[in-house]
C-alpha cells in the first residue's frame, strides 16, 4: 500500500529522499510514464494531462475513495473530490475546489471529472438525479458557448467558472449556482459557432440565413484565413448542446432566438464597408455587402435602415448627424459582435442560474470547483492575452499566500519552530498591472487616454522602469511590451487596447437593437430604451475583471480549500511525451518545490485534539470508549499507547501535528485492523 515502491515512483513528493527538484521531477516523470498521472505535495493533488483517455474514472472506484480515508489510496482526482465532499457533511463547512494551471494543461477536464464525482457518490433520488442532471448539462452548454479553440489548446476556456453546487445535510446535491467573469472577448471561434455549422439540418440552418461550410465566414478565419473544422465531431456536439438545452427546460422558441443570435454574430462579422464621399467632402462609408444586412436585419425584426443607420453615422450634439468612415463603422460592428456574444453569455448563464437554483429553502453547505482560462501566450498577444495572464497572477498570488504564507502563520499561531522558506512572491507583478496611479489596468481608465498612441505614452512614462516590464528594447516590435510574468516573459501589443477596454456601444447601436422584433434584443440592450433619458455605459472591462476577481477571491476566503495544480507535459498535444524542460519550467513558477518544503518542514497532517480524540480512540484502553479529561490529555495518552516514534507527533496550541503520510496511513490501518 505504501508509497515508495520503484515501479510506481513516490505518491507523495514530500517523502521523496533526497529531494531536489530533480528528483521532484524525475519523480513525476516516472509515474507519468506508467500513467500515474497523480502525485501528491502533502494534500495538494498535481495532475499532468495524459492527452489520453484512461481508465482512471468510474462509478466503482468513486465509491473507493468515499469510504477510505485521505492518505490510503494512490493520488487521485477522487480523493480531492472525496475529501471535499466528506467534509462539506462532516464538519459542515463549505469547500472549494481550486484548479490552476496553464493553458491546455487539463484544469477544465478535471473540474468535470469532480463534478462527475459528486454526481456519482451523492444519492440517486428522484430530486437529485433531476438537479444532478441539470447541473451536468449546464455545464456542457457553458463549454460550448464559452469555449473555443485555440492555437495551444482545443478546448480553451474563454471565461472563468466558478460552479458552487449546494448539498443539503443528507448530502444530495439541491442546486447549484455558476459565476462566470467576463469572457475574453475578441475571440472568435467559440465552439457554438462551429457546431451549428456542422450540426443543424439544413433547414434549420436555411431559416437562420446560414450556410454549411465554415470558410463562408470571416469570423471564423484565423489570421492565415485558415478555418480549423473538425465536422464529424462538431456535429456530435451540437447533439449535446441541444440535449443540454431540453434537458435545461428551454423551449423550442427560446432555443430557435439563442441561435438566431449566433447566426446573427457570424452573419454581422461578413459585412464590410467601403469608404465614399460625403456631401461636404468628407469621408463616409457605405455597406459594401447589403444583402446581408437585409438578412441581418430579418432575423432581428428591425427596419433594414435602423441598423444600417445605427452602424455607419453618430449623432453629434446639437441634432447634427455624422456619417463615419470605414475604419469606423467596422469597429462599431466589432464592438456589436462582441457585446451580443458576451450579454447572450451573460443571459444564458444567468437563465442556468434559475434553473439550478435550490427548490426549497433548507440549511446547506456548497462545494464550490473554480476552472479559471489559464496563463497564456500566443503568437501575438493583445488585450485579451493581459487580461487573462492578469486574472492568473492574481490566481496564483492568492494560491501562495494561502498555501505558503498560511502554513507557516498556522505553525507560529500554534506555538511550533518553523524555518523561513524563501518563495517567488508575485505581487511586484500583480503592482504592475493593478497598482491604482500607474498599473497598467488603471491607466487604460484615464480619462485622456482616448487611444492607443497615448496608452502607449503612459505606458512608457509609468512602467518603464519596473523590474517586471520593457517597453523600450531592441528586441521588441514597436508598440510592444513586455511583462515577465510568474509563469513567464509575454510580449503585448498595444492595438486595440482602448477600445476593446472601453468597449464602448454607441448609443444609437443600444436603441437600434432594442427597437427589434427578436424577443432577446430588448433584454440584452435595455439601455436602449429611449424611455431612459441617460444612457449608462458598462464599466470597463479590465475594471469589470477587476471587481469579480475580487469578490470572487473574497468570497472564498472563508472557505476550505482544496488544490489541484494542473501541469501540462509537452507542447505538442500528444500521450506520452514529458518534456522535461517543459514541466520543470512550470514546477518552478507555480513554486512547488518550495511548497514541498514547507511540507517537508512542518507536517502533513493537523486535527485539533478533540478530532483526533474522537477518530483514534478506539486504538487505546484509556481512551475507549470515552475520554472523560481534557481532549489533549486524551491524545497524550493515545499517542505513547502507540507504536508510533513520539518524534512522529507534536502538540500545538489546539492540534495534534503529524510529521509524515507515513504515520497518518499506520493511524489508519490500525483504525481498519480494529
Ligand atoms: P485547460 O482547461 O487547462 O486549458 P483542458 O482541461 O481543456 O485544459 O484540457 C485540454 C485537453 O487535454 C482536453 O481537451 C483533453 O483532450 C485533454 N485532457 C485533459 N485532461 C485529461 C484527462 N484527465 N484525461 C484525458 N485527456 C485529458
Ligand atoms: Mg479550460
Amino acid at each position: 500500500m505504501l508509497s515508495l515502491e520503484q515501479e510506481t515512483g513516490a505518491w507523495d513528493s514530500v517523502l521523496l529522499e533526497p529531494f531536489t527538484e530533480d528528483s521532484f521531477v524525475t519523480n513525476l516523470q516516472q509515474r507519468f510514464k506508467r500513467d500515474h498521472i497523480y502525485t501528491y505535495i502533502g494534500n495538494i493533488l498535481i495532475s499532468i494531462n495524459p492527452y489520453k483517455k484512461l481508465a482512471l474514472y468510474s462509478a466503482d472506484l468513486a465509491e473507493t475513495y468515499v469510504k477510505r480515508g485521505p492518505f490510503q489510496l494512490p493520488p487521485h482526482i477522487y480523493a480531492i473530490a472525496a475529501t471535499a465532499y466528506r467534509w462539506v457533511n462532516e464538519r459542515n463547512e463549505d469547500q472549494c475546489i481550486i484548479i490552476t494551471g496553464e493553458s491546455g494543461s487539463g484544469k477544465t477536464e478535471t473540474a468535470r471529472i469532480v463534478l462527475q464525482f459528486l454526481v456519482l457518490v451523492s444519492s440517486d433520488n428522484k430530486e437529485a438525479k433531476i438537479m444532478k442532471d441539470r447541473l451536468v448539462q449546464a455545464n456542457t452548454l457553458l463549454e460550448a458557448f464559452g469555449n473555443a479553440r485555440t492555437m495551444r489548446n482545443d478546448n480553451a476556456s474563454r471565461f472563468g467558472k466558478f460552479l458552487d453546487i449546494e448539498f443539503d445535510y443528507k448530502g444530495d446535491p439541491v442546486g447549484g449556482h455558476s459565476r462566470t467573469t467576463n469572457l475574453a472577448l475578441g475571440d472568435r471561434n467559440f465552439h457554438i459557432f462551429y457546431q451549428l455549422l456542422s450540426g443543424a439540418d439544413i433547414h434549420f440552418l436555411k431559416n437562420l440565413k446560414l450556410q454549411r461550410n465554415v470558410e463562408h465566414y470571416n469570423l471564423l478565419l484565423t489570421e492565415d484565413n485558415q478555418t480549423t473544422q473538425a465536422e464529424e465531431e462538431d456535429k456530435k456536439l451540437f447533439l449535446y448542446t441541444r440535449t443540454a438545452l431540453e434537458v435545461l427546460g428551454f423551449c423550442v422558441d427560446e432555443v430557435i432566438n439563442i441561435f438566431r443570435v449566433v447566426a446573427i454574430i457570424l452573419k454581422l462579422g461578413n459585412l464590410q464597408f467601403v469608404p465614399c464621399n460625403n456631401i461636404d467632402g468628407t469621408e463616409g462609408c457605405a455597406i459594401k455587402n447589403d444583402y446581408e444586412l437585409y438578412e441581418i436585419c430579418e432575423l432581428l425584426g428591425v427596419e433594414h435602415k435602423w441598423l444600417q443607420k445605427a452602424l455607419t453615422c453618430r449623432h453629434m450634439e446639437g441634432g447634427v448627424v455624422s456619417d463615419l468612415n470605414a475604419g469606423d463603422a467596422s469597429r462599431t460592428r466589432d464592438v456589436l459582435c462582441r457585446t451580443l456574444y458576451s450579454r447572450l453569455f451573460t443571459w444564458l448563464v444567468n437563465k442556468i442560474n434559475i434553473i439550478i437554483k435550490a427548490r426549497h429553502f433548507c440549511k446547506r453547505k456548497v462545494i464550490g470547483v473554480l476552472d479559471f482560462y489559464g496563463f497564456e501566450t500566443l503568437d501575438k498577444n493583445g488585450f485579451e492575452q493581459l487580461m487573462i495572464n492578469y486574472c492568473n497572477e492574481k490566481l496564483q498570488q492568492f494560491v501562495v499566500t494561502l498555501t505558503l504564507k498560511n502554513e507557516q502563520e498556522e505553525l507560529i499561531k500554534e506555538g511550533l519552530e518553523w524555518s523561513r522558506i524563501e518563495y517567488f512572491n508575485n505581487n511586484q507583478i500583480c503592482q504592475l498591472l493593478e497598482h491604482e496611479k500607474h498599473g497598467l489596468l488603471p491607466l487604460l481608465n484615464e480619462p485622456h487616454v482616448q487611444c492607443d498612441s497615448v496608452y502607449w505614452s503612459r505606458v512608457e512614462q509609468c512602467c518603464s522602469g519596473h523590474t517586471h516590464c520593457l517597453t523600450t528594447d531592441t528586441n521588441l516590435p514597436p508598440f510592444c511590451f513586455q511583462i515577465r510574468h510568474y509563469a513567464g516573459t509575454v510580449v503585448y501589443n498595444i492595438h486595440g487596447f482602448v477600445d476593446k477596454n472601453k468597449n464602448f456601444l454607441p448609443k444609437e447601436i443600444s436603441r437600434a437593437m432594442y427597437n427589434c422584433d427578436h424577443p432577446l434584443m430588448p433584454i440584452l440592450f435595455p439601455e436602449g430604451n429611449p424611455k431612459r433619458c441617460s444612457i449608462k455605459q458598462p464599466l470597463p472591462i479590465a475594471t469589470q475583471l477587476h471587481v469579480a476577481l475580487t469578490s470572487l477571491l473574497n468570497s472564498l476566503s472563508n472557505r476550505q480549500i482544496h488544490y489541484i495544480r494542473c501541469l501540462k507535459p509537452n507542447e505538442m498535444k500528444q500521450p506520452r511525451i514529458f518534456e522535461m524542460a517543459l514541466v520543470q519550467h512550470q514546477v518552478r513558477y507555480l513554486g512547488l518545490v518550495p511548497t514541498v518544503q514547507v511540507w517537508r518542514s512542518g507536517y502533513c497532517y493537523r486535527l485539533p485534539f478533540a478530532q483526533f480524540l474522537c477518530r483514534y480512540k478506539m486504538l487505546c484502553v484509556h481512551t475507549w470508549p470515552r475520554w472523560r479529561g481534557s481532549p489533549v490529555e486524551g491524545v497524550s495518552l493515545l499517542i505513547r499507547s502507540l507504536p508510533i516514534p513520539s518524534a512522529e507527533f507534536t502538540f500545538g496550541r489546539t492540534k495534534l501535528f503529524v510529521r509524515s503520510p507515513r504515520t497518518v496511513f499506520e493511524l489508519e490501518d490500525f483504525r481498519h485492523m480494529r
